[in-house]
């Protein structure tokens, strides 16, 4: 009897049995109850496989779009930076004061170049590097590398080496970190030093009188925009120029005089 009732099944569409191979009761019935639940279990789950491995294939393939989107995009914002730069290009500039410079830009990054713009330059600040002996290379490179080391957060706009070499790293349209608040306003001159003292030498003082003078000229500033990095923080930098104020006072003066000739060199062009 049992077996009869497990072996007919009455259709719910039709209302007609139908006659099913015998199989042992109950046992036999939920066995293939479960085999359906398990089938579709197991399409669920080919379903969900295929879904997480079509998101797994789209994610990585959006993260290298994107990537290479954002490579296209610095590459292309680069070159139109240095063709900005060197537009008037540097023998320009030196026919209107400034020293050689040498642009050498860094590569965009939050740590040296954060790419915030400067929306009015009000002061020129002069610092040392606090690095006898390294090169205006070297401190550009040291910016450069902060891309990948994390170390610390710190920039410069221009380097002026121990040669009187003038390295740019940053577009003057643009914030460096060396002036603390003052960066927003500011731009930034880190002078190499032979030694403790911090005093510059003679290539290196000629070299950043004659930027900073075309700088003031470029911008409209005078002398009295020029700043040290200790008028803003007290810190002891550029350090010989804050333990000798007169040696200061004379930049300055020798700044002041460097901007009149700028101008005549200018007016003539
Ligand atoms: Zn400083």
């Amino acid at each position: 009897m049992e077996q009869r009732k497990a072996g007919k099944k009455t259709s719910r569409k039709t209302g007609k049995a139908s006659v099913r191979p015998s199989q042992s009761g109950r046992s036999a019935f939920s066995k293939k109850k479960k085999t359906k639940k398990d089938r579709v279990r197991e399409r669920n789950f080919h379903v969900f496989l295929f879904l997480a491995g079509f998101f797994v294939v789209l994610c990585i393939s959006g993260f290298f779009l994107y990537r290479g989107y954002r490579e296209r995009q610095q590459q292309e914002w680069q070159r139109v930076v240095s063709e900005q730069e060197s537009e008037s290009g540097a023998e320009q500039w030196q026919a209107e004061g400034a020293p050689y410079i040498d642009v050498q830009l860094l590569t965009p990054n939050e740590y040296s170049r954060p790419q915030i713009p400067i929306e009015q330059i009000k002061y020129i600040a002069i610092h040392y590097t606090a690095n006898p002996g390294a090169g205006a290379m070297d401190n550009r490179n040291y910016f450069e590398n902060l891309a990948t080391t994390h170390e610390t957060k710190v920039s410069s706009h221009f380097v002026v080496g121990l040669n009187g070499e003038v390295v740019q790293c940053i577009p003057t349209s643009e914030m460096s970190y060396a002036t603390n608040e003052r960066n927003v306003d500011t731009l930034s001159i880190e002078c190499c030093h032979v030694d403790e003292t911090g005093a510059f030498n003679e290539m290196t003082y000629d070299s950043v009188v004659k930027l900073t003078a075309w700088l003031c000229t470029r911008f409209g500033l005078t002398e009295e925009n020029v700043i040290r990095h200790y008028d803003v923080t007290g810190k002891n930098c550029p350090k010989y120029y804050v333990e000798n104020p007169e040696a200061w006072e004379q930049m300055k003066a020798d700044i002041a005089a460097q901007i009149q000739e700028d101008y005549i060199l200018q007016e003539n062009l």
